[in-house]
């Protein structure tokens, strides 16, 4: 199986076609279908569900209510190393720019995981560049294997890897994979991927599939919003992410929704999104597969992120670095690449109170903020230049703390934790879980 078959069933031209013909009753159509199928996922990316971005907003608040009540997820990337082999345009760690590359011994993993532990987070993605003769697939392994104390629950967004490979991470202590195709375009893909493992369209598109049969409980997926047309990439991501989930129903698979940063190199994105077409895409994402995590992480502004939260998002990030060593050096959020950058963030219009004006759709309907209901209506964000070895800037450098009072202050419970591996479960019975995934009954 693969879903190459399927991306080969939907050539571009044929969904900018449906998408072009998208119209206000094929919209009405897809927010009111209880399963939304593909056509439907078109009408709501389309131009024609612009002026209804306000009911989809409406439509995609109820549906996470119910599937995972007033809630937000906080998590930290922290990076492993900055190795890489591959020459992605749009990337800082690309092989080609002179940065300074590192890697983390086991030192200083452990110092980056108390680090990060003693802001009370206990999730934790882990990265690395894409260099697997460095940060090998038992390196990787063997760092969660040593956080796993520290953080219930672990991930990894590194580079594709075979079955077995992910099946060694989980071993590890790994539970979740995040796997961004960047653009479904193989053409655009291809251009972008000049050399370097990350070439082959084929074996990264496959890879989520592949973490599934590894035995990763979570999937993450995502498009990098900017390299191609934004319409295709998130109906091309979103129809992965429904695959998966009707071949995988034990995996839990999620989005997520990154657009362009400012890193170390020249490239600038052709298609950039601006702040009301990613809430187009989340909407979307929401309405299309109600019960799919999403994450919005530290690239999109604070109050834009603020913003989002009753939107669809399940899963924020906090306290971010993306630089190698960057938690335990102080952690300001960008550590390496803050300093000497240019202004930062030069204009926005952020919505903070319960009166705001000004809705999705551009009608000028006032704003019921009590009801939880944001309209997230901001002016794209400036960001200076990058001047260090982060993988690309961030904008929201809230520590843990602020980002708590953030979301306390929308009406939503921040977790830090919902979920522990089966061995380490004891039972009101005395039985405990297995690293097997048995449980066993001591008290019989
Ligand atoms: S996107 Fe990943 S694989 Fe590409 S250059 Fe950056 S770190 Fe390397």
């Amino acid at each position: 199986m693969s879903f190459y078959d399927e991306l080969a069933r939907w050539p571009h031209e044929t969904l900018d076609a449906l998408i072009a013909s998208s119209t206000a009753d094929d919209v009405l159509r897809a927010l009111a279908a209880t399963r939304p199928g593909p056509a439907d996922l078109a009408a709501l990316l389309s131009p024609a569900a612009m002026p209804y971005l306000e009911d989809m907003a409406q439509r995609a608040h109820e549906l996470t209510v119910r599937h995972f009540g007033r809630t937000i997820q906080l998590f930290t990337p922290l990076y492993l190393a900055n190795h890489c082999t591959n020459q992605c345009r749009y990337c800082g760690f690309n092989a080609r720019n002179h940065i300074r590359r590192d890697q983390l011994d086991a030192e200083r993993i452990m110092a980056e995981g108390r680090a990060i532990a003693s802001t009370g987070l206990r999730q934790l993605l882990l990265l690395t560049g894409d260099a697997p003769r460095i940060s090998t697939v038992s390196y990787i392994a063997e760092a969660a294997h040593r956080l796993r104390p520290l953080f219930p629950s672990i991930g990894v967004e590194v580079y594709a890897m075979q079955v077995e490979e992910y099946a060694e991470l989980v071993a590890g202590g790994v539970e979740s994979l995040t796997m961004f195709q960047e653009t479904y375009n193989p053409g655009l893909y291809a251009w972008l991927h000049p050399a370097g493992p990350k070439r082959d369209f084929r074996f990264r598109l496959d890879a989520p599939e592949r973490g599934c049969l590894g035995g990763m409980r979570s999937v993450g997926l995502g498009a990098l919003l900017g390299l191609d047309d934004w319409r295709r990439d998130a109906f091309y991501t979103a129809m992965h992410g429904a695959w998966l989930q009707r071949y995988y129903p034990a995996t839990e698979v999620s989005f997520s929704v990154p657009r362009m940063r400012p890193h170390t190199g020249s490239f600038e994105p052709q298609h950039p999104v601006s702040d009301r077409e990613l809430v187009q895409i989340l909407t979307a994402y929401r309405i299309f597969m109600p019960t799919a995590g999403i994450t919005v992480s530290s690239r999109e502004a604070a109050a834009f992120r603020d913003n989002l939260i009753p939107l669809g998002v399940t899963r924020m990030s906090a306290g971010v670095s993306t630089a190698v060593g960057g938690h335990a050096a102080g952690g300001d959020g960008n550590v390496a690449s803050t300093e000497g950058a240019a202004a930062a963030i030069a204009a926005s219009t952020a919505i903070s109170s319960g009166d705001a004006t000004g809705d999705l759709s551009g009608r000028s309907t006032k704003v019921d903020m009590t009801s939880g209901m944001a309209h997230a209506v901001t002016e794209d964000l400036q960001q200076g230049a990058d001047a260090g070895p982060s993988q690309f800037d961030i904008s929201d450098d809230r520590s843990v703390e602020e980002m708590v009072s953030a979301i306390t202050a929308r009406g939503y419970q921040p977790v830090f934790k919902d979920w522990e591996p089966p061995q380490d479960n004891v039972y009101a019975c005395g039985a405990a879980g297995h690293a097997d995934g048995t449980v066993r009954c001591e008290a019989r």
